[in-house]
């Protein structure tokens, strides 16, 4: 199959990472949508302009230039070897955007290389997460296999969100989740893979919903979630989604396909709760998903 020159421009405009083009004197020769989001900077004002003239600056972990005599693209243009960084790139309005970049070269049908290509992803998400692992972590309130926030953390965490209910009316739910015959599960494939199906769960879980909502693992294959500002539909919404995203998620083992389903008990905090009356009644709504069959939501 031969993609028409068409469509191939429309994959590489549309690409969730940032891409850009320079010939061999590091004129930017194009620039794709990805790349306007990520640095502010239209095609218009950067397209015919030098990526030396330092419009991007690129800078590394230590505030060192990459553009100034260390520039891997054109290092690239010299040597034709592809390239990884992490660096910090210039955005248009003043801030700093932490990317991961990979530089290759282009080269014409003779060979000869015609110029350098920067493909970048924002990785100030994954930062933020990498942070946030690491100070729990520091505060002994991480789940090691899972890199979830254990069951001290969730317990502080559900405090806060009493305390902002209280004062300033901001309702939160919470999910208690169990994995559906855990036990026979290890049985079947053993204790190793149990882990790698708790540490998916644990990703899928995280992946699932919001950024304000936290997942944690309670102990053992259960895990509980705190969403905030919400209503008990969007609760039972985002509950199911989380049940349905782990049933369709699977690990591959030999030749076989493994994946568990989880039950789910769901609630939102009332102001006259407390921590316990609030877990119990989840867990309560959790026993009643088990006894119904598994792998459902009741949301009470
Ligand atoms: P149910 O559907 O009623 O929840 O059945 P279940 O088998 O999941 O429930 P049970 O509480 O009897 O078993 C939980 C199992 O979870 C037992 C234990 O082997 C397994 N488990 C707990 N922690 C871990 C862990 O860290 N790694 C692995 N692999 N398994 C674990
Ligand atoms: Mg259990
Ligand atoms: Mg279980």
């Amino acid at each position: 199959m031969e993609i028409s020159t068409d469509s191939f421009s429309y994959i590489v405009d549309n690409l969730y990472d940032g891409l850009y083009v320079v010939d061999n004197d590091r004129t930017i020769t194009y620039w794709n949508k990805a790349a306007e989001r990520i640095s502010g900077f239209s095609a218009e004002e950067v397209v015919g302009r030098k990526c030396s003239d330092n419009i991007l600056t690129h800078v590394d972990a230590e505030g060192e230039s990459l553009c100034l005599g260390n520039c891997p693209l054109a290092k690239g243009i010299q040597d034709g070897a592809p390239r990884e960084a992490e660096v910090y790139m210039h955005h248009k309005d003043g801030h700093r955007v932490p990317v991961s970049c990979r530089f290759g070269v282009m080269r014409g049908a003779d060979g000869k290389i015609m110029g350098g290509v920067e493909l970048f992803t924002d990785i100030t998400g994954r930062e933020a997460r990498e942070i946030k692992i690491k100070e729990l972590e520091k505060m002994a309130m991480l789940d090691r296999l899972t890199q979830l926030p254990n069951r001290n953390f969730i317990d502080k965490q559900i405090e806060r969100r009493f305390e902002e209910l209280r004062l300033h009316g901001i309702p939160f739910g919470v999910l208690f989740m169990d994995i559906d015959h855990f036990k026979k599960f290890n049985d079947t494939y053993g204790h190793d893979v149990g882990d790698l199906v708790l540490k998916f769960v644990a990703k899928t879980m995280t992946g699932s919903t919001r950024s304000s909502d936290v997942f944690g693992r309670w102990g053992g294959e259960e895990f509980i979630g705190i969403l905030l500002n919400l209503t008990r539909e969007d609760l039972e919404i985002l509950a199911n989604r989380v049940r349905f995203l782990i049933q369709d998620s699977y690990i591959i083992h030999g030749d076989q396909k493994l994946n568990v389903t989880i039950s789910i008990g769901a609630t939102l905090a009332k102001a006259e709760d407390t921590t316990e009356s609030l877990l119990k009644r989840a867990d309560e709504l959790l026993y009643q998903s088990k006894s119904d069959g598994r792998n459902r939501v009741t949301v009470g």
